[in-house]
């Protein structure tokens, strides 16, 4: 059998023995072998132990038992509705400047918990330590926006007859829930915690199984901040609780981010139990490269849009439309993602069973005819031989039907597929059914405005590669990644999260002008 060694950058080296390539980071940026107490369900204040079954929690990036989560039932999430619609009789009424102040205190604590909650994000998602802190460091822009609120929601008043008064405020909605998905343990929660429970409402989450740990944390921190007890619960578990909280006749409304499948269900059957719904699904985001694009720029944006957080967000691209002649800028991209070296600066995926899906992806499209320039398959990084890593890889010439072009990869794999022109690339990108971003290399500000008027996405990036709005801009895609008016961040948010209440009053009848006076 022969062995091919390669240096990377002197900071790791790989062999392939076989098929397989064995990676040995030469520095150490990973913290391991971390357990953590079992995850607990969170009501009225009090974590509890509640004896059901449970589910491990596994460490993505060396496959070991971290914690266990329990699978709640019904019963646990009627409790968790009672305690927060007990505690929306007071928290509701409270002025919101005053609702704010938890947000000013929790603030703090993430920045100074910073270090701790980005290991916990690290551990168990299976994310570099480094993405995980930009994760925290999100969470804590998430929680300033809910910090301005109040500047935020005034409502209006206007005379609209002589003596006659009309306003408008925003009223909170109740016991609301948030159900989150895997690779965000973090961040996602803040995209819905601090704006509805600062807007007025309770809320029960529902994180992923997968990464429960780091919810628990929140609720630890939400209490030290002074969030009375029962504005904020966790019930844990998988698809038996989503169902209960779609069909919960004390939930006024829900936001769900996952998996267009899993989106779909929850959307149509809260909506059908009269609940308002947003609900973040799947993606597949094209970059539209073309010849005049800014060579280095253009490389090293996609390269780190395809394979950050190991290709495992809603905003990677994982399709390149190439327009033309662009081998160049091709060449290095290959450059580029050879630099990225799993278990060093590219974390691991979440499951075995997500590295075999991946790793099927490339290899039915290498039959298809297309051409594996960077190859990720078969990794395995020393020292976490247990963990689910997939390395970069870059697919060129993919034709846009083949699956690894339509369907929602999810790892750090870019595939290319070629355009002739700026049309047939738009094309390309409209026909997928997803929308959240879309996004143009080019140095032309005409070609650039032709996609911006003309991708079918909710989010657009010029010579960006993760076009992710920040605060207060909101964050939401279009067609089949989002179901449900309003985004589910930003002052988008702020209707989502309220009920507008209109009132009109007539204090001085002697001002009588027309039939409304
Ligand atoms: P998922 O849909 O499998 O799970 C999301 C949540 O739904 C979890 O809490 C899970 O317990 C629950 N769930 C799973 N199967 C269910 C079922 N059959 N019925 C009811 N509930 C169910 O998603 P995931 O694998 O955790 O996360 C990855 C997906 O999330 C990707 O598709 C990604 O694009 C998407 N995502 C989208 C956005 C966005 O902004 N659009 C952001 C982050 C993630």
């Amino acid at each position: 059998m022969q062995l091919h060694f390669q240096i990377l950058k002197f900071d790791s080296i790989s062999f392939k023995l076989g098929i397989k390539t064995y990676i040995f980071p030469l520095i150490k940026t990973n913290i391991m072998n971390t357990n953590y107490p079992e995850v607990k369900n969170y009501i009225a204040g009090e974590f509890i132990k509640n004896g059901h079954n449970t589910l491990d929690v596994i460490c993505p990036s060396d496959g070991t038992v971290i914690s266990t989560v329990p699978l709640s039932n019904k019963k646990d999430l009627d409790e968790a509705v009672k305690s927060a619609a007990e505690a929306f009789q007071k928290w509701s009424v409270i002025p919101i400047k005053e609702r704010v102040q938890v947000f000013y205190k929790y603030k703090t604590l993430l920045e100074k918990n910073l270090m701790e909650l980005a290991e916990l994000t690290h551990i168990e998602n299976g994310k570099t330590l480094d993405e995980a802190r930009a994760e925290i460091e999100k969470s804590i822009e998430l929680t300033e926006f809910a910090c301005s609120l109040p500047q935020l929601v005034g409502g209006e008043l206007l005379e609209v007859s002589a003596g006659v008064e009309c306003r408008i405020e925003h009223k909170p909605l109740g016991v609301v829930a948030s159900i989150a998905p895997f690779n965000f343990p973090h961040m996602v929660p803040h995209w819905t915690i601090p704006n509805a429970i600062a807007l007025g409402n309770c809320m029960i989450l529902k994180p992923s199984e997968q990464v429960p740990i780091s919810s628990n944390r929140i609720a630890k921190m939400l209490k030290e901040a002074g969030l009375p007890d029962g504005v904020f619960n966790v019930v844990n578990g998988d698809k038996e609780i989503v169902e209960a909280i779609c069909d919960h006749h004390g939930i006024a409304a829900v936001s769900f981010v996952g998996s267009t499948k899993v989106a779909k269900i929850v959307y149509k059957r809260s909506t059908s139990n009269l609940k308002r719904c947003i609900a973040l699904g799947g993606a597949k985001n094209h970059l539209i490269v073309l010849p005049d694009a800014h060579p280095d720029m253009t490389a090293n944006n996609v390269a780190a849009s395809m394979s950050g957080c190991a290709g495992q967000r809603c905003m990677a691209s994982s399709a390149m439309v190439g327009v033309g002649e662009i081998d160049d800028i091709v060449k290095k991209i290959i450059e580029e993602s050879k630099k990225i070296i799993p278990g060093k600066n590219l974390g691991s995926v979440i499951t075995k069973e997500s590295k075999e899906r991946i790793e099927r992806y490339i290899t039915e499209a290498e039959k298809l005819g297309a051409k594996v320039l960077v190859d990720g398959r078969n990794t395995v990084v020393e020292g976490k031989e247990g963990g689910f890593y997939v390395g970069p890889t870059v697919i060129d010439y993919v034709t846009p039907d083949m699956a690894i072009a339509k369907e929602e990869v999810f790892g750090p794999v870019l595939a290319i597929i070629r355009a002739n022109d700026i049309e047939e690339a738009i094309k390309i990108e409209n026909n997928s059914e997803y929308g959240n971003a879309a996004s143009v290399f080019t140095q032309s500000g005409s070609a650039a405005k032709y996609v911006m008027d003309h991708a079918s996405a909710g989010m657009i990036g010029v010579n960006i590669g993760v076009p992710v709005p920040r605060e207060p801009f909101s964050f939401g895609g279009w067609n089949e990644s989002k179901f449900g008016v309003c985004d589910i961040t930003g002052k988008s948010s702020i209707e989502f999260w309220t009920l507008l209440k209109k009132t009109t009053t007539k204090w001085n009848p002697e001002a009588k002008k027309n039939w409304m006076s």
